[in-house]
């Protein structure tokens, strides 16, 4: 059931739309990323509620479709539009694939924002080391517009960057205007094409082409498991502490909220304490020396 527009929805907190009912949102724009990913921009129903929705980077939706399920997606749209939900979504099984089918005009169940943010209030002053690979950039993107808008407010911003092969490279068409507000982006791909001239290798590579200041620098990293284990052992390795790395977890869940129990993670769960959790947090299970 996707709730109607109701008196309750006009009352409930900023940010917050009921703990467990999604609500309508229209999709008001399709763009095909890269082969089978795909940003979906979504807007409320309820005029009200996409006045008062607001998200922090990092934080993700629950998306529903009535009689096929409810999967969490990241939000990789500016937190300074917030009425306008951007999700970029790899067609992965069965909701997935049923998203991959939306048009525009078609309406989706919306529950969200959940989970906790990249603490980027508390980063003003600091150097932003960036390390996605994949569809990792999708939660990372809100990072990189909020740089944008508060420039000035922080030090170097490098981002590191890797995927598959260059057709399969996010947001590609942004990177000249991120390069234009000082943000140094830095490209690999695991198997080049005829055209790539830039670097083949894994992500974490990447930290040997540039330098950081461990004494103000913040590592901020979401991708595959493996990629994130390296890219923290690299960052120890330039003597940035256990408390200025930032991960993204991933893990099956299924209500978003902390009831359920899908998505515990040592004596976390990912929904609510996470999914961004500082390596300090997390580091007795996630064990970067277990590689
Ligand atoms: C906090 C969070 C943020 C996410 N953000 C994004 C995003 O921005 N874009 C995006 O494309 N996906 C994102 N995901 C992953 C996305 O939720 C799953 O791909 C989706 O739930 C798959 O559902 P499905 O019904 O299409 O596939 P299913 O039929 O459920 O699964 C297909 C396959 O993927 C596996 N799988 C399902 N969920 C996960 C998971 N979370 N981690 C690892 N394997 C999984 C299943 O075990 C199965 O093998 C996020 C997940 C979390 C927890």
């Amino acid at each position: 059931m996707i709730a109607k527009t109701t008196a309750s929805t006009a009352t409930s907190p900023v940010g917050e739309v009921g703990p467990m009912l999604p609500y309508p949102a229209r999709v008001v724009e399709i763009k095909e990323e890269a082969y089978a990913i795909t940003t979906y921009t979504l807007v409320f129903e309820d005029e009200a509620l996409q006045q008062r929705y607001r998200f922090r980077p990092g934080q993700f939706n629950m998306l529903y479709l009535p009689g096929i399920g409810e999967v969490p997606i990241s939000i990789s749209s500016d937190p300074g539009e917030p009425g306008r939900m951007g999700h970029t979504i790899r067609y992965a099984g069965n909701v997935t694939r049923a998203i991959s089918r939306l048009q525009v005009g078609d309406v989706i169940g919306v529950r969200g924002p959940y989970g906790s943010a990249w603490p980027l209030e508390r980063l003003r002053g600091q150097d932003l080391c960036i390390v996605t690979g994949g569809i990792g950039l999708a939660p990372l993107r809100p990072v990189i517009y909020d740089v944008i808008r508060h420039r000035a407010d922080f030090g170097r911003v490098i981002l590191l960057y890797g995927a598959r092969t260059p057709a399969d490279m996010l947001y590609t068409d942004e990177f000249e205007a991120w390069e234009a507000h000082d943000i140094q982006v830095h490209t690999t791909v695991d198997r080049a094409d005829a055209r790539w001239k830039g670097h083949v290798g894994v992500v974490p590579m990447l930290f040997y082409h540039i330098r950081l200041d461990p004494k103000r620098t913040t590592v901020l990293t979401c991708g595959p498991e493996i990629m994130m284990r390296f890219v923290i052992y690299e960052a120890l390795a330039r003597r940035i502490p256990q408390e200025r790395i930032y991960i993204s977890m991933e893990r099956n869940m299924k209500c978003g909220v902390g009831f359920c129990g899908h998505c515990q993670f040592g004596p976390t769960f990912v929904c609510k304490e996470g999914p961004v959790f500082s390596y300090a947090q997390v580091e007795p299970f996630f064990g970067v020396e277990d590689f």
